[in-house]
């Protein structure tokens, strides 16, 4: 099968004015690449964020391509203002924009209100990976509450946006809580694994206690599917609204039996996980 890496899948092309971002999630993909090639020392250096001001007075020409903005930092309000004006320098030749956030509601808000003319051009995805705020505040520090994301999807939304929630890292067993409380304001609802990343011994307890869980969400992987699919069907939620990233299509594949037959017509049962 053959596999498209993260957001390859969403967008022909990446877009980014910062180096560093506050939130320093545990699994970033970007700051792993930093300290790899040295450009930081330690993970706290990693929010210590410098904006690349070039791209403040770029005209950018218009093309075919979808833009994914930004891929390796998020928008917060330090630099909210200069992100305003580089999604507008992208936009006004009529580019699409696909705009990926954590949610920030204040600067969902002011992205909306200053770039609502551009509507038509730019998708609003907000990623939301758990629906616990102990596992927001651990997997992602510096990043907005569940409240603040659903608030964010909402305030899209509401002002005519094109929506969609990534569940990428998937770091909860039961996406369906999130589907749920989503179902109303995204458009689509993108599902994907943890990629990359070491879930192996650690001495730290915490670490230790949602690292097993993790592992436990990869070991049920077929039986998540199942049971979205199932929820999905039990409360009238469209299925096609929900994609699976390619990460997520070996398990799909594995499964595909179950989801023809049985569970076709099944009521929702409380999954039981292997341990
Ligand atoms: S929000 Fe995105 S770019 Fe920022 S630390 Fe988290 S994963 Fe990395």
């Amino acid at each position: 099968m053959n596999i498209t890496s993260g957001t390859k899948e969403w967008a022909n092309k990446n877009i980014n004015w910062c180096k560093g971002c506050i939130h320093a999630c545990r699994y970033c993909y970007a700051m792993k690449n930093a300290l790899r090639f040295g450009r930081i020392t330690d993970i706290e250096k990693w929010k210590d964020f410098e904006l690349n001001l070039k791209l403040i007075k770029k005209r950018f020409l218009k093309t075919d391509k979808i833009y994914m903005m930004p891929s390796s930092h998020d928008i917060f309000p330090e630099i909210l203002d200069e992100s305003i004006q580089i999604l507008k320098n992208v936009l006004e030749p009529g580019n699409k924009v696909l705009l990926v956030t954590k949610g920030n509601p204040n600067c969902i808000e002011e992205i909306c209100n200053k770039l609502s003319s551009y509507r038509n051009l730019m998708e609003i995805r907000i990623t939301i990976t758990h629906n616990l705020d102990e596992y927001l505040k651990f997997w992602e520090p510096g990043a907005p509450n569940f409240y603040d994301r659903l608030l964010s999807l909402r305030i899209a939304k509401e002002t005519g946006f094109k929506t969609s929630v990534s569940i990428e890292p998937l770091l909860t067993k039961q996406p369906e809580k999130i589907i749920e409380q989503i179902n109303n304001f995204a458009d689509s609802i993108w599902i994907g694994k943890l990629n990359h990343f070491n879930l192996g011994n650690s001495k730290d307890i915490l670490e230790q206690h949602f690292f097993h869980d993790v592992r436990l969400i990869e070991k049920n992987l077929g039986k998540i599917i199942i049971n979205v699919k199932r929820n999905c069907d039990f409360k009238g939620i469209y299925n096609n609204k929900i994609h699976w990233k390619d990460s997520m299509k070996p398990y799909l594949e594995s499964i595909k039996n179950e989801l023809n037959t049985k569970f076709c017509n099944s009521i929702f049962l409380s999954t039981i996980y292997e341990n």
